[in-house]
């Protein structure tokens, strides 16, 4: 049975065309396809003013992206056998490349899943579903899960932010087998505790997995400062890799808590102070009591979460790159991150140049990071590349 018709306004289908895989609410005609009248999640083929089909999509009028395209094809439902292919070709990528089950099994969009999110600690599966047209087959995607991975346990963090654009609930659920709060997991030799239930995101920061390991080559002997630190993904790893000492900065006391239990998991307690502060006001007193670091971490939250708040955002990212760099010692190291992706590459390295010009200081670029293999990038959507990190000497 064929799917209801989309049609869109008159040469709207330009960027669709090109790879988009989102409709947004002013390019469709409401006149010929009244999108108001379907259910959120419903399924249609998405078609240009001639009738000719550019792919199968799945709706939401309620969202400004009014519709996400999950297929080329005409016609395509979402059903088990379409589920199971396309999550094994995520699960495809990830097998080749990853010798541990510790990463993002699917990044929504960059996967051609849009709209999902899945991340793997073992045998354990968290899922963030994001809109309506995923929840709509959620039954469907839990029973392919259960044949594909044989997991011990699924859940659903469906706390995300993007739900309110969805009109969707906000709830976390363990939706099979026996609720496990708290997780095990490897990465670069270092155990971690990942608090699945009450963590943020997921519980962990997959993205930041090769951005950590480039880090560790400039870390033995030196004094570290974690900034934004969370449960300690960098600090633990550049304890184990020989800095003599490293001060972790985080805002939420029950992510400092959980990095001082990581540190002593992997025996580095004795090089790692972890601090519950605000990282502006740590970096004012550390600058005022003359301290001095060798290699700095500086991995915000997105401080530009919406367009309209693009320059309140860039402002913050260059209050803490200066005050980052007013403590980072003469050649020093700073590895400057953001995951906003309304702050384009370009931009953070103009904000990073920015800063060292107030500080006085000369700058240069060694390395430039991204979001790991794991969150791979659509090349027609550039929200999803949306993680960078550039890696500076300051001299
Ligand atoms: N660097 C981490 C991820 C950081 S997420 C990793 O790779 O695992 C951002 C972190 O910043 C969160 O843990 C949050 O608690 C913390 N945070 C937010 N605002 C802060 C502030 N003003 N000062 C210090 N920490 C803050």
């Amino acid at each position: 049975m064929s799917l209801p018709k989309l049609y869109l306004k008159p040469r709207e289908e330009k960027r669709l065309l090109a790879g988009h895989l989102w409709v947004f609410s002013n390019e469709v005609d409401v006149k010929r396809s009244p999108i108001k009248g379907l259910p959120a999640g419903q399924q249609v083929t998405v078609c240009r003013t001639d009738g000719k089909a550019i792919g199968s999509a799945y709706v939401n009028s309620a969202s400004l992206i009014c519709a996400r395209i999950y297929d080329k094809r005409a016609d395509v439902k979402i059903d088990e056998a379409w589920l199971k292919h396309r999550i094994g070709d995520a699960l495809q990528l990830r097998s080749k490349q990853f010798e541990q089950p510790y990463y993002r099994l699917v990044h929504g969009e960059g996967d051609y899943l849009p709209g999902l999110v899945i991340d793997c600690y073992d045998d354990v599966l968290v899922l963030q579903i994001n809109t309506a047209g995923i929840e709509a087959v959620k039954t469907t995607l839990i029973e392919v899960l259960k044949e594909l991975l044989s997991p011990r346990a699924i859940l659903l963090r469906n706390d995300t932010p993007s739900r309110d654009l969805e009109q969707l609930p906000q709830h976390v659920d363990w939706v099979f087998g026996d609720p496990v709060p708290t997780v095990t997991l490897i990465e670069g030799g270092a155990t971690f505790e990942a608090d699945l239930v009450t963590g943020q995101k997921t519980g962990w920061f997959y993205d930041q997995r090769d951005n950590r390991k480039r880090a560790l080559e400039f870390v033995k002997g030196a004094k570290v400062l974690d900034l934004f630190s969370y449960t300690g993904s960098w600090t633990v790893q550049a304890a184990l890799a020989g800095a003599t000492s490293v001060t972790a900065i985080d805002a939420s006391q029950p992510a400092v808590d959980q990095l001082r239990q990581n540190a002593i998991l992997n025996g580095v307690e004795e090089r790692v102070t972890g601090i519950c502060a605000n990282a502006f006001d740590f970096l004012k007193s550390a600058k005022a009591e003359g301290q001095r670091f060798d290699v700095i971490v500086l991995d915000p939250p997105a401080f530009i979460k919406r367009k309209k708040d693009w320059e309140e955002g860039r402002a913050a990212y260059a209050r803490a790159n200066k005050l980052a760099m007013e403590v980072l010692a003469a050649g020093g190291i700073l590895i400057s991150a953001s995951c906003s992706y309304h702050l384009l590459t370009e931009q953070l390295h103009r904000v990073v140049l920015g800063a060292s010009r107030q500080v006085r200081r000369d700058l240069q670029f060694i390395h430039f990071g991204q979001q790991g293999l794991d969150h791979p990038v659509h090349p027609a959507i550039p929200e999803t590349a949306y993680l960078k990190a550039v890696f500076c000497r300051l001299l």
